[in-house]
C-alpha cells in the first residue's frame, strides 16, 4: 500500500501539532526532510522511539521548524504498517509546509479516515472497533466515551463472535447430517435446532436492547419541565444546572417562553426544557410559550411535574396531570424545606437548598443509567440494522423448524443470520459500506 500523510490535528493555532505518516515507505520520505540531532540508520532506531531535530526542506536547505519524532514500526502502530509522528509547532502554516513537503517526498494524501481504514484492512481492529473510534471522537459525554473506549476494547465483537460460534455449531451439525447422513455424528432433530436457535435469538433481543441505551448517551435525555406558575421550576432547572441562568421571580407566568439546557447527570447528558406551563392564557406572547411547552411536552422522553410541598395539589394542577398521563411523567415535590411531614411514596426536593439528589437518582433509575458495568453494546444504525437481520432469519428458521419444513431449508436462513453478524465485526462487509464509514472520520484519523 502506498505511504500517506496528512495534518492529524486539529486546523488551528496550538502548541503542537502532528503531521502523520503511514506505509511501508514512511521512514524513507522521512530522512529526505528530517535532519536528527542524533542520525542513526533505520534498522538500528526501534519502535516507539522519539527523536529530535528538524524538518529541512531538501531543495532550499531551509529549516522549517524544530521538531520531535515519534517511530512506530510495523506491525506495531496505529495502521499496523511503518508509521511516523511528526511534532512540531502548533501553527498553521508550519503543519501545510511539512505535509507539503511529505507529499512532494513521495507520500499521498490521506483521504479521511485512511489511517483508520488501514487499521482495519490490516486485520488489527474489527469494523465495530473502528465505529467506537469514531464515536470516541464525537463524544459528548464522558459516559459516551466511556461506553465507546469499552467497545474499542472489542467487548461488541466478542459478544457476536461468540454468538456466531454458537450458530456455526448448529450450522455444522446440521451440514454433517445433509452431507453425511451415513456418519455417526451427532443428530439434529429439528427440536433441538429449535431449542438451541431461540436460545441465540434471546441473546440478539438482549444485545439490541443496548442500542437505546447507546442511543441515550448519544443524543441525551429530552426532560421537559412542567407545573403550575411558581411551583419551582425555573430553581429546579438551576439547580440542575447550578448557575443561575433561568430568570427566577415570584409573579406566577413569568417563564414566558421555553428555555432549554444541556446538563450533565453522572456523565449523562440530558436537555431539560423549562416549559411556560400548559394553563390558559391570557395573552398571545404566553399562548406563543404554551404551544411550544405542549410541543416539548409531546418530544419529551420524560416529563417532570413539579409541585409545590407546602400546598395541596389544586385544580390547575389536577388538569395538567389528566394532560400528561399518557407520557412517561413523574411527580416532584419541590420546596421540601418548608415542610415537616413527608409521605414515604413521594418524591420531594428542594430546588432553593439545591437538594435534588433524589430526582437525579430517580431519572437515572428510570433509564437504566445507574449501571456501571462494562457491557457489549451496540453503536450505530448500522450495527442495529445487521442485528434485526440475523434475528429475523432466526426467528424465520424457528418457525420453519415448527412447520417442520426439510433441515436444508432451515439451515439457509441459519447461514443468512451468521452472515449478518459477520457483517457487523466487518468480515465480508461489502467496499461501499466500509468506504461510507471511514469517510465519517476527519483527515488525519
Ligand atoms: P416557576 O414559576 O415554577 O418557575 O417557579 P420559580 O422557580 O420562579 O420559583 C418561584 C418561587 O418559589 C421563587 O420565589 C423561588 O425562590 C421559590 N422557590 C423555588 N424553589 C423553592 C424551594 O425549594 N424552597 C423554597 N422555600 N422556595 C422555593
Amino acid at each position: 500500500m502506498s505511504t500517506i500523510a496528512a495534518i492529524s490535528t486539529a486546523p488551528a493555532i496550538g502548541g503542537i501539532g502532528i503531521v502523520r505518516m503511514s506505509g511501508k515507505d514512511c521512514f524513507e520520505v522521512l530522512e529526505k526532510i528530517f535532519k536528527p540531532k542524533n542520525p542513526e540508520t533505520i534498522e538500528n532506531i526501534a519502535g516507539y522511539i522519539i527523536k529530535y531535530g528538524t524538518i529541512v526542506n531538501p531543495e532550499t536547505n531551509r529549516v522549517v521548524d524544530e521538531v520531535l519524532v515519534s517511530y512506530f514500526k510495523c506491525p506495531k502502530s496505529y495502521t499496523a504498517e511503518n508509521m511516523c509522528e511528526i511534532n512540531s509547532h502548533g501553527g498553521i502554516v508550519v503543519l501545510r509546509e511539512i505535509l507539503e513537503l511529505c507529499l512532494k517526498n513521495g507520500a499521498e494524501l490521506a483521504k479521511p479516515g485512511e489511517f483508520t481504514e488501514r487499521a482495519f484492512l490490516n486485520g488489527r481492529i474489527d469494523l465495530t472497533q473502528a465505529e467506537a473510534i469514531i464515536d470516541i471522537i464525537n463524544a459528548k459525554s464522558t459516559r459516551e466515551a466511556q461506553e465507546s473506549a469499552n467497545q474499542l476494547e472489542g467487548y461488541l465483537s466478542r459478544k457476536i463472535n461468540e454468538i456466531r460460534e454458537k450458530i456455526m455449531d448448529i450450522m455444522v451439525k446440521i451440514e454433517a447430517n445433509i452431507d453425511y447422513p451415513e456418519y455417526d455424528v451427532e443428530e439434529v432433530s429439528n427440536k433441538d435446532a429449535e431449542n438451541k436457535l431461540k436460545e441465540i435469538e434471546n441473546e440478539l433481543i438482549k444485545l439490541s436492547k443496548t442500542f437505546e441505551n447507546g442511543k441515550i448517551l448519544k443524543e441525551g435525555v429530552k426532560i421537559a419541565i412542567i407545573g403550575s406558575p411558581n411551583a419551582g421550576k425555573s430553581s429546579l432547572l438551576n439547580s440542575m444546572l447550578k448557575e443561575e441562568r433561568a430568570i427566577v421571580t415570584d409573579i406566577a407566568g413569568t417563564t414566558r417562553d421555553i428555555i432549554e439546557e444541556q446538563i450533565s447527570i453522572e456523565g449523562i447528558p440530558f436537555k431539560v426544557i423549562d416549559t411556560a406551563g400548559i394553563r390558559d392564557a391570557k395573552d398571545k406572547i404566553e399562548q406563543i410559550g404554551i404551544e411550544k411547552s405542549t410541543k416539548s411536552i409531546e418530544e419529551a422522553d420524560l416529563v417532570i411535574m413539579v409541585c409545590d410541598a407546602s400546598r395541596e395539589m389544586n385544580d390547575e394542577e389536577k388538569e395538567i396531570l389528566s394532560k400528561i398521563k399518557d407520557k412517561n411523567y413523574l411527580i416532584v415535590y419541590n420546596k421540601a424545606d418548608l415542610i415537616n411531614h413527608k409521605d414515604d411514596d413521594k418524591l420531594y426536593i428542594s430546588a432553593l437548598n439545591k437538594d435534588i439528589t433524589p430526582l437525579k437518582n430517580k431519572i437515572l433509575n428510570l433509564f437504566n443509567l445507574t449501571s456501571k458495568d462494562i457491557t457489549p453494546s451496540l453503536c450505530s444504525s448500522r450495527q442495529i440494522g445487521l442485528l434485526n437481520k440475523a434475528r429475523d432469519n432466526l426467528i424465520k428458521a424457528n418457525e420453519d423448524a415448527l412447520n417442520n419444513l426439510s433441515i436444508d431449508l432451515i439451515s439457509v436462513s441459519i447461514k443468512e443470520a451468521y452472515d449478518a453478524l459477520k457483517e457487523i465485526v466487518g468480515l465480508s462487509v461489502n467496499t461501499d459500506l466500509s468506504e461510507e464509514i471511514f469517510s465519517r472520520f476527519c483527515v488525519g484519523k
